[in-house]
């Protein structure tokens, strides 16, 4: 069985309308012309809605919806080890996993259809993303100082996670290997980390020089910038996405540029955070794919991948005086192609024979009209609550505003409990 959606809009083409047929997980046919329903097709007459292709999420932390307002006004370090450190040791995996679900009845509902995510109980947080329909690139972030004072336990917890959940929920999900970051995981750690990647031909999802402390800090242990000590390391050797790039210099994002690593850009929670704002318009001049995260909801507090592709093309413009920073075009593509590069997926651009990772917005709010220009819309104009359909892998995750494969009245009420648990 098929679905047929009928009078949709497509981004770049103005008020034309198109036929759209999906069979199995794929786009099999895009056209102005009407198609002819099979028997078995689902017509779906979508009254004009812009059809795009599904948001990537390319650095998260969804179980951090939790921690959504904590500790608002504090600098990254404090915020960490004072704030949010405390309450994740007492986490057990069965908050994990309902907070995973909360955060993804978030990111659905605004259209995201695959999450590049890192956290830890990563068994519960892939159960929800397999349970979720959505798609997931999950690791366990790992913290250790060198391999023996824990480096080989969180190692062993990486491949397991690897073994048990790469290529699941009918390959929905793959695994990455995380070290946190440059700082918390020690030099004997990262070589292991990179010899297991390259072994099972996995990626590596890292944070990399997301504030002014972090690179004084490594400068100081390596004598080197974060990302000339995991050049040094052999680290960029495994395909790499690197959170948030921030404080970095000219001769780091040349290095990042030729190493291949995609950025994935975190705008809103760097602004939050203070910590600064990713050169993003010179890293694509020099090539440098750029993807785009919202990081966890505590430093957010949204997971809205249209509202973070709004800051990025605000923040490229404002600060650069530069009114071509970033177009409608580029801020789109972020959250979508380069997001898919970064993550390893399929691509999905609602052509014949791609995956079928397709969410409908509508276009009939006020805050919408005129929509003649749909790109400019979707990225400018549009808000979250306008997504109204979404579909991964052919599989329908939410139908005219209603999620399919989440219970969001119970989830609340599970996540409201444990939240009284742990703050009390
Ligand atoms: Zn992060």
């Amino acid at each position: 069985m098929g679905i047929l959606l009928r009078d949709v809009r497509l981004p770049e083409h103005g008020t034309a309308s198109f036929w759209i047929r999906i069979r199995g997980n794929r786009i099999d046919a895009v056209s102005k012309e009407p198609l002819a329903p099979d028997s078995e097709d689902e017509v779906v007459d979508t009254g004009g809605k812009l059809a795009v292709s599904g948001f990537v999420n390319a650095h998260t932390h969804l179980p951090m919806v939790l921690l959504r307002g904590l500790a608002d006004d504090v600098p990254l370090e404090e915020w960490l080890e004072r704030h949010v450190w405390p309450i994740e040791r007492k986490l057990s995996p069965e908050d994990v996993y309902w907070c995973t679900l909360l955060a993804l009845a978030e990111a659905i509902r605004g259209g995201t259809v695959a999450v590049a995510d890192m956290y830890f109980h990563t068994d519960r947080v892939a159960q929800a993303v397999e349970e979720s329909g959505i798609r997931g690139v999950l690791s366990y972030g790992m913290i250790a100082r060198s391999m023996s004072e824990g480096g080989e336990k969180e190692l062993r917890t990486t491949e397991k996670v690897a073994a048990t959940w790469r290529g699941a929920a009918e390959g929905r999900i793959d695994v990455a290997v995380s070290p946190h970051s440059a700082y918390t995981c020690g030099e004997d750690v990262w070589r292991a980390a990179k010899e297991l990647a390259q072994d099972r031909g996995l990626r590596i999802h890292t944070h990399l020089s997301e504030s002014r402390q972090e690179v004084a800090t490594v400068r100081a242990q390596t004598g080197g910038s974060p990302p000339e000590y995991l050049e040094r390391l052999g680290i960029f050797e495994v395909p790499t996405l690197a959170a948030h790039c921030v404080q970095v210099s000219e001769s780091d994002l040349n290095l990042l540029a030729r190493a291949g690593v995609v950025v994935a850009h975190c705008p809103k929670s760097n602004a939050k955070l203070g910590s600064g704002l990713a050169p993003v318009a010179a890293m694509r001049a020099r090539g440098i794919r750029v993807a785009l995260g919202t990081d966890g909801a505590a430093s957010n507090n949204r997971l809205d991948m249209i509202e973070e592709l709004r800051a990025a093309w605000l923040l490229a413009r404002g600060p650069s005086e530069d009114p071509r920073a970033l177009s409608a075009r580029d801020a789109v593509a972020m959250a979508t192609d380069e997001g898919r590069a970064g993550l390893g997926l399929p691509p999905a651009r609602l052509r014949p024979g791609d995956v079928a990772d397709v969410v409908l917005l509508r276009l009939d709010g006020v805050h919408t009209t005129p929509a003649s220009e749909g790109l400019s819309t979707l990225a400018f104009a549009s808000q979250s609550s306008d997504v109204t359909d979404v579909w991964v892998a052919g599989k329908s995750l939410m139908r005219k505003g209603r999620l399919l494969t989440i219970d969001e009245e119970r989830v609340q009420s599970e996540v409201g409990r444990l939240l009284r648990r742990h703050m009390n």
